[in-house]
């Protein structure tokens, strides 16, 4: 079988055969059918691998995007699949060629597993790679088409998972398995302030404020931001930003759909009339992503991060004020940083969790959260009670 980090060390020894296992899971099996079912998962066990037992498991937009429409993108949902990667769990089994892992270590684990030989690996851009394996994502590039392995780009939703140890990592007794569970979305925050080259005493204004814009506000203010205002039709969720961090770090910016002028004027108004130097677009909603420029302040930077349908968007803004855009899919090498911070305490997360559900409830957690009230930001699931 082709494959990447088992071919390196692979040995009559070291590695062991495809274990195909009948396991419990929540699994897509079409658009709008989940069903908690026994399903048979094929997956090597290789010496660089661990086996894990889940505990929790967020679920993200695209976990219930995949289940209302069957598809995100060139990721099209062709055969059932087992959904989740926001997960945390405790180590079962250490291959014999891990060395920074033990049976009994809490970890996290990143999602999506690239192809240490492709050119973009190489790079440091791990997280474009077209082979990257992702976690509850259908694949579509023709050497995941090919692989048993992964041919349904199964997720974890289900009681135990193998992963590669070198995306595997241990968290601190200070950090819940919830918590833990919501390190992949912090990952992408972590990823945009990055990107935003945010410098001490910036004001950044984070449009959209679900779990990615919330997670992204805080790593604003932990790279050394002045303040964040977050934008958001919902004042509920503004009100849980707004007890994130201490007062008048975040500001909630209620966004008037008929008014669109207005999230404009509330910047200007927290900015002494210049913008901010920082916009992260968390929203995914074009006509805030066509307005995005006009928040910045000259020289800015525009991050984008939703996955806003095509929009028409005014250049003009954009080149009278000079300013830097930068686009983020996913994150790369940003997993220990995040553990790092929360570690550290200076992220204030708990807040974000709203809703807990046993794994049984899995299949009512997504009709929840389909259409949930505005209230609820992030669910997890508990797989192992
Ligand atoms: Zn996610």
């Amino acid at each position: 079988m082709k494959s990447l980090f088992r071919a390196a060390k692979a040995t009559p020894q070291a590695f062991s055969a495809v274990r195909a296992a009948s396991t419990k899971a929540c699994v897509l099996d079409k658009i709008g059918d989940i069903n908690m079912r026994d399903i048979d998962i094929s997956e090597p066990f290789t010496s660089r691998d661990v086996r894990i037992d889940i505990k929790s498991v967020g679920i993200c937009g695209s976990d219930v995007h995949y289940y209302q429409h069957g598809s995100i993108g060139p990721f099209i949902l062709n055969d059932p699949m087992v959904l989740g990667h926001e997960a945390s769990g405790v180590v079962t089994e250490v291959g014999a060629d891990v060395e920074h892992l033990k049976v009994g270590d809490r970890v996290c684990m990143e999602p999506g597993i690239p192809d240490p030989h492709s050119k973009w690996s190489r790079s440091g851009m791990y997280n474009v790679d077209p082979k990257v394996r992702f976690w509850a994502t259908p694949p579509y590039h023709q050497s995941l088409l090919d692989d048993p392995a992964w041919a349904n780009g199964h997720g974890c939703l289900r009681p135990s998972v193998v992963h590669p140890a070198d995306f595997t990592f241990k968290i601190a007794d200070n950090i819940s398995h919830d918590v833990a569970a919501l390190v992949e979305p912090l990952a992408v925050g972590m990823h945009s302030c990055t990107k935003a080259q945010i410098k001490p005493g910036d004001i950044a204004v984070v449009v959209g404020a679900g779990p990615i814009g919330m997670l992204t506000a805080l790593t604003a203010l932990a790279s050394g931001c002045a303040k964040v205002i977050i934008a958001d039709p919902a004042q509920a969720k503004l009100d849980v930003c707004e007890t994130l961090a201490s007062p008048g770090k975040i500001i909630g910016a209620i966004v008037d759909p008929s008014n669109p002028d207005g999230l404009r004027q509330q910047v200007l108004d927290a900015t002494g009339g210049d913008g901010a130097e920082v916009i992260i677009e968390c929203s995914g909603n074009p006509h805030a992503a066509a307005g995005a420029a006009e928040l910045a302040a000259p020289g800015g930077c525009i991050v984008w991060v939703g996955c806003p349908t095509p929009f028409p968007i005014d250049l003009g803004h954009q080149q009278v004020r000079e300013l830097r855009t930068e686009a983020v899919f996913r994150y790369a090498h940003m997993y220990p940083k995040s553990i790092a911070l929360l570690e550290s305490g200076a992220l204030n997360i708990d807040p974000i969790i709203t809703d807990h559900w046993t794994f049984d409830q899995s299949k009512e957690a997504f009709e929840y959260m389909c259409n949930p009230p505005d209230s609820t930001i992030k669910s997890i699931i508990h797989v192992d009670q």
